[in-house]
């Protein structure tokens, strides 16, 4: 029998989620099917035998103070009252030759303004430069963005100029272009502002600036914030929404077939329900994909794909990370960790464009050269996720899926346990006694991303924010597709992270409202 539905949601990332709940309190019948066991996608936790092992979340924006697109969805489906957002102190610490003694950049901009002149007096004038520039970016998407009152913006429209010249004249430019701009070769300043690029992107000469502006931005306006109790809390409030909303969420379903009618509208889903057996079919006018658009393409029939897949074909993707968890006998914190986050530098970084070299340092077993890590210590703020007395640290590098192809599954295992071995030896020799206390561990690598997330390369952002040298100025998010009711709910809709896959979604279901309104 097939089921009919106002929208199918196929997959359960934050983009999927966050569009399916706002279709839903719009007073739409909506079925959400994921191939994964749970709920989230990347945001998810799970459990590795007495550990809890959070999947993706370092950080991410609190809407209430800074300009952030997931306030919008936070107001809208009371996620204030369910989600409590637990602050991180400072931004993070910073260890590596380059710097010499480790540097903390704080929250707040008068406050990394301070610290940086403090570490970097004769840079003094410049740093109070960068930190305008990215100030004027913040508040020029913040009014054109739709947040506030028209009496608003007529009080703030005298500075609206200048803010709208700082987007303009870097809309083409790179992270490293600004930086160069700004700071010259100093090349310790530049790592101190950017020490965590692998939360964005692996390369600074081809990470577009106003993904730099903007997320970091945020980070740097109003701190980052760790989801009380885990991310998984955020997905499963997502799809607890859906169903209160008379809707229909299915895990261990996974879509193979999205198919078209005559007049080139989506019409239905086809699907394997491997908790009941057997395919099934699910009647919608509207798809939110939260598959990548590789994934969808291949669902489509073969009059339409070609197409849809078009828009995507040229488009590089985003990075993908090693994840590795360890749980710890005692706190951290009794072993000289310091901060929630901390960047550790290799000494064979001597310039912030040499993060571009890490990626491939996991395609050989570990050797002399660890790549950028970036260590987070849960257990230094209210997280709540720990649970048996584990005390959990994560540590993320930047990966490729390339990294381990051709390797059989046992040579891939033996890589893996390699690095794992490496990764916890380097924490050791900064925080000794950390191998000695670490009880429990798990890595996943690009391959498990790909395998878990179903994204091409096993990227984790979408497509790469990459700065559009040349052709016409386009908006980075798009989330209409050239088939009618088929719209793209995920980061690959443009701009990755908790933030962008939430807005993505969020402008998903705001789009196809749009569009229904329209039609009558
Ligand atoms: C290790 C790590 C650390 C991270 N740290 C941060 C951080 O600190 N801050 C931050 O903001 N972001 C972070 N991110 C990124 C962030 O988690 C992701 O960008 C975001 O969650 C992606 O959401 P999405 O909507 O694109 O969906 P995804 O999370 O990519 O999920 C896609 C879903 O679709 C499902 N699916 C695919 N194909 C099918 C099919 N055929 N049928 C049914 N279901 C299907 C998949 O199973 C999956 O559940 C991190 C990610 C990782 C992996």
């Amino acid at each position: 029998m097939t089921e009919q539905f106002d929208a199918i949601v196929i997959g359960s990332g934050l983009g999927g989620l966050t569009a399916g709940a706002m279709y839903a309190r719009a007073g739409k019948r909506v079925l959400l099917l994921e191939r994964n066991a749970g709920f989230g996608g990347a945001a998810s936790t799970y459990r590795h035998g007495a550990m809890t092992v959070e999947a993706s979340l370092h950080e991410t924006a609190d809407p209430r103070r800074t300009i952030d697109p997931k306030g919008a969805v936070f107001e809208a489906l009371d996620l204030y009252d369910e989600i409590e957002l637990a602050p991180v102190p400072d931004f993070h610490e910073i260890r590596g030759p380059m710097l010499g003694e480790p540097f903390v950049l704080p929250h707040g901009f008068a406050a990394i303004e301070a610290a940086l002149i403090a570490r970097f007096p004769h840079q003094k004038k410049n740093a109070k430069r960068f930190l305008r520039h990215v100030r004027r970016s913040l508040r020029a998407l913040d009014f054109v963005g739709g947040g506030h009152s028209a009496l608003w913006r007529i009080a703030n429209a005298a500075d609206f100029p200048l803010e709208l010249w700082a987007v303009m004249r870097d809309f083409r430019s790179s992270l490293s272009d600004v930086l160069q701009r700004h700071f010259g070769d100093d090349e310790a300043i530049k790592i101190a502002l950017a020490a965590n690029l692998p939360y964005f992107a692996d390369d600074p000469d081809e990470f577009w600036w106003l993904g730099y502006a903007i997320a970091q931005g945020g980070f740097l306006q109003g701190g980052g914030n760790y989801i009380k109790g885990g991310s998984q809390r955020l997905s499963d409030r997502l799809a607890e929404i859906i169903r209160e909303e008379n809707g229909v969420t299915k895990t261990r379903c996974t879509v193979y077939g999205v198919d078209v009618d005559p007049d080139g509208a989506v019409s239905q889903v086809r699907y394997e329900d491997s908790e009941s057996g057997g395919s099934k079919t699910a009647e919608a006018a509207v798809v939110f994909a939260n598959a990548a658009p590789h994934v969808v393409a291949e669902m489509l029939p073969e009059e339409s794909r070609e197409g849809f897949a078009e828009s995507y074909r040229d488009k590089p993707l985003s990075i993908s990370l090693l994840s590795a968890t360890f749980g710890l006998s005692r706190p951290p914190a009794e072993l000289g960790v310091t901060h929630y986050s901390t960047v550790l530098v290799p000494e064979w970084v001597r310039a912030l464009s040499d993060y571009k070299k890490s990626v491939e340092i996991l395609a050989e077993a570990p050797g002399d050269k660890m790549p950028v890590l970036t260590v987070v210590d849960y257990n230094q703020i209210d997280s709540d996720i720990r649970e048996d007395g584990l005390y959990a640290v994560n540590v993320v590098c930047v990966d490729s899926t390339e990294n381990w192809e051709g390797l059989d599954a046992g040579a891939y295992e033996a890589r893996r346990e390699a690095w794992r071995a490496a990764i916890l030896a380097r924490l050791d020799q900064e925080w000794p006694g950390f191998e000695a206390a670490a009880l429990s561990s798990t890595v996943a690598t690009a391959r498990s991303m790909q395998r878990h997330l179903n994204t091409p390369g096993g990227a984790i952002y979408g497509f790469a924010l990459r700065p559009p040298r040349s052709g016409p100025i386009r908006p980075p998010r798009q989330v209409e597709t050239n088939i009618d009711g088929l719209w793209l709910a995920s980061a690959f809709g443009g701009g990755g992270g908790f933030t962008g896959s939430m807005a993505c979604g969020a402008a998903a279901a705001r789009g196809a409202l749009a569009q229904e309104a329209d039609k009558r």
